[in-house]
């Protein structure tokens, strides 16, 4: 039970942005395999869970739904997303809610910040297209995994990965007046962007134009699908937010916990698109990334 206690603790806390990822892990962890509770390092869960889960299947043979729907950081989908050992090319399935897909000011960026990260000599690809809405917003994570088991075509593919992102139309149901959530990487190859909350936003007097808000949510929840900030992709030097598990300590890295929400992304905007700090790049060089 110490596991569970911990992280309701962190769940408990102002940093939201935890609970987000690791609550799901955890659910996930806690379903495969529940002895592993007495264990009181998340990153030791990550390290075991996907030892276990390659021990008891053998790669070759398992589904590619099963490669792709895995908890955050398992089976070695940051290095498989970053180098071209076992990916030679890359698939984005972008499914968007009618009236609710991104710019192509920040489909074009974030093509760029991914190129200049990982290795795909085959190629990145961005496939998008548009779906009704679910009318299920607010949302919660079960709700949004059930969309994507019925929107999501895409799996990895002989020497294609594949990530699926959900554009929704409407906002997380955790939201409060004071902090809301622009996006979540839920799954290894599995994220959903919040729209309705990033144009909200970008609609305010003096805000950041959409497409910038676009951008970096984007690339943030996709560094979390390449291990950043220890969640899959081994720290190189120590800069892991101790409060904020998954997170960045350095100011105005794109991996900052803050900028998941709303004030934290409207600070770290005023100075541009964030970028990833020499620290997390490290990170994802040492792991197969460029
Ligand atoms: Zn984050
Ligand atoms: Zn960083």
């Amino acid at each position: 039970m110490i596991i569970k206690k911990n992280i309701v603790i962190k769940n408990n806390s102002k940093l939201t942005t935890t609970f987000q990822i690791n609550s799901f892990i955890y659910e996930q962890l806690f379903w495969e395999k529940p002895h592993f509770m007495q264990l009181t390092k998340l990153f030791s869960i990550l390290i075991i869970s996907s030892l276990f889960l390659v021990g008891c299947s053998n790669d070759d043979d398992i589904t590619a739904i099963d490669a792709n729907k895995q908890p955050l950081g398992s089976r070695n989908s940051s290095n498989n997303l970053l180098s071209d050992l076992n990916f030679k090319g890359l698939t984005i399935e972008i499914v968007s809610v009618q009236g609710f897909e991104p710019t192509i000011t920040a489909i074009n960026e974030f093509r760029t910040f991914l190129e200049n990260r990982l290795f795909k000599p085959n190629g990145i690809t961005i496939n998008q297209r548009s779906v009704a809405s679910s009318n299920l917003a607010p949302f919660n994570i079960e709700e949004i995994k059930n969309i994507e088991t019925t929107n999501r075509v895409q799996f990895n593919d002989g020497d294609e990965i594949t990530v699926y992102i959900y554009f929704a139309d409407g906002s997380n149901e955790k939201d409060t007046n004071t902090k809301v959530t622009l996006g979540t990487a839920y799954l290894n190859t599995s994220i959903v962007i919040y729209e309705k909350t990033l144009r909200a936003l970008s609609n305010r007097p003096n805000s950041p134009m959409l497409s910038s808000i676009e951008t970096a949510t984007l690339n943030h929840e996709f560094a979390h699908l390449l291990g950043l900030v220890n969640i899959g992709t081994p720290l190189q030097s120590q800069h892991e937010d101790t409060i904020s598990k998954g997170h960045c300590n350095v100011k105005n890295c794109l991996m900052e916990a803050a900028i998941e929400f709303e004030s934290g992304m409207m600070d770290i905007l005023g100075s541009g698109i964030p970028k990833l700090d020499p620290l997390c790049i490290a990170d994802l060089r040492a792991n197969g990334g460029k």
